[in-house]
């Protein structure tokens, strides 16, 4: 097979940027190079609009007002100004927020963060996919209660939260709502009155857009959602979020989501089928295995998966033609078990042995036929030599 290796099965890491995306953004860098603060010449004027058309097109893509948009450097930077922000804004309120254990790290370190300067952090409890039980939602929030956030869908295993019961949990007891959708944004069909939350964090590299560039998306509703700006400066995005904006950033975040929302339903269709030959082969090859993805309700493009026995680390050093990871990029670092899955109630041992494929739009069947061939081999030899 003329593949070119290591097959790259890591897309919910990072995914790589869309050619088409490249071409846009080029003559933002050599021509249109203008800032768009520059109200007094042609070159901030062209700076100007280019954003301006960029934020309509992400805001079409969610369907939001532009108006709701607010340009980051990426989620984890959404995600601290959602929880830091609205956390200063509500103290007087209260200092209750609710969270889950499966959570990305910029979420559970900023909670950490907040935890240490007097915030009451309570997270719920998750079932085997991570899923919280919106039951026990509706009896923790409390008096003080200002915030939940619980993401859209888990980086980690794909699997998805109840997020519109959560979101109508949230409304009735008057409580924000935010949700980290990173993993869904781009990669399923996603609107924002579908979710009916009140923050939504997104990043434009995770859906073939470039690195370095998010928004934070806030309701605009009656009365006004209040949000601490975390960085200050000249005043930029409101007063939001200062700091010169990243303009061929932004020109190639908003030329992702039209690319997106022109392929989302024919990408889906083709890497559900890739996850699935995968997942039926490594089961035809009576490999032993535990699914972390819901197989019910997984994003299409991920399976996360339990080998028995086999030390993830040492699966990734068999296993040499695929780029894959075990846990979180973060975590993998850190050698610990996926804490997505140890909350999850899954064994470390189980947690340990877990392998993360994230296809993405690069993807091809004969990439997928190699990996599935890799995996087969590797696990076999390992299995052989664990009996000895
Ligand atoms: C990747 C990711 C983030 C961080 O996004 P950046 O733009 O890289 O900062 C946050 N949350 C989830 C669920 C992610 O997958």
């Amino acid at each position: 097979m003329s593949v070119k290796t290591p097959v790259y099965l890591d897309n919910n890491s990072t995914t790589q940027l869309d050619p088409s995306v490249l071409e846009y953004m080029m003559p933002y860098f050599l021509a249109y190079y203008g800032n768009p603060a520059s109200k007094s010449h042609k070159y901030g004027w062209i700076a100007e609009e280019s954003v301006s058309l960029a934020r309509n097109k992400i805001a079409n893509f969610i369907g939001c007002s532009p108006k709701e948009i607010f340009f980051t450097s990426g989620a984890t930077e959404s995600n601290n100004l959602a929880l830091r922000g609205i956390a200063e804004a509500y103290l007087k309120k209260g200092n209750h927020i609710i969270s889950s254990p499966t959570e990305h790290k910029s979420v559970i370190d900023t909670l950490d963060y907040l935890s240490k300067s007097g915030f009451e952090i309570n997270y719920l409890n998750v079932d085997e996919y991570g899923i919280v039980d919106p039951n026990e939602l509706k009896k923790s929030i409390k008096e003080n209660t200002i915030l939940v956030s619980i993401m859209y869908t888990n980086n980690e295993t794909g699997n998805f939260q109840p997020v519109k019961q959560i979101s109508e949990i949230c409304s009735e007891k008057n409580v924000l709502f935010h949700t980290d959708s990173t993993q869904a944004i781009g990669k399923i069909p996603f609107k924002v009155n579908d979710t009916g939350a009140d923050l939504i964090s997104i990043s434009s590299h995770k859906f073939y857009g470039p690195k370095g560039i998010g928004a934070l998306f806030i309701r605009n509703k009656n009365p006004k959602i209040r949000v601490i700006p975390q960085i200050t400066g000249g005043g930029h995005e409101g007063g939001l979020r200062s700091g010169t904006l990243n303009v061929p950033a932004i020109v190639g975040f908003g030329k992702a989501c039209e690319i997106s929302e022109a392929n989302i339903g024919d990408e889906n269709l083709r890497l559900k089928n890739f996850t699935n030959k995968m997942l039926n082969s490594f089961r035809d090859a009576k490999i032993g295995l535990t699914l972390n993805s819901n197989p019910k309700n997984r994003l299409p493009n991920t399976l996360n998966i339990s080998f028995d026995n086999i030390d993830s680390a040492a699966f990734m050093s068999e296993a040499k033609g695929i780029a894959v990871s075990s846990g979180s990029a973060c975590t993998s670092a850190s050698l610990e078990p996926s804490y997505v899955l140890t909350a999850s109630g899954k064994t470390t041992e189980s947690a340990r042995s877990s392998v993360r494929f994230s296809l993405g739009r690069f993807t091809t069947e004969e990439e997928t036929d190699f990996a599935i061939e890799v995996v087969i081999k590797s696990i076999k030899k390992l299995s052989k030599e664990n009996e000895i």
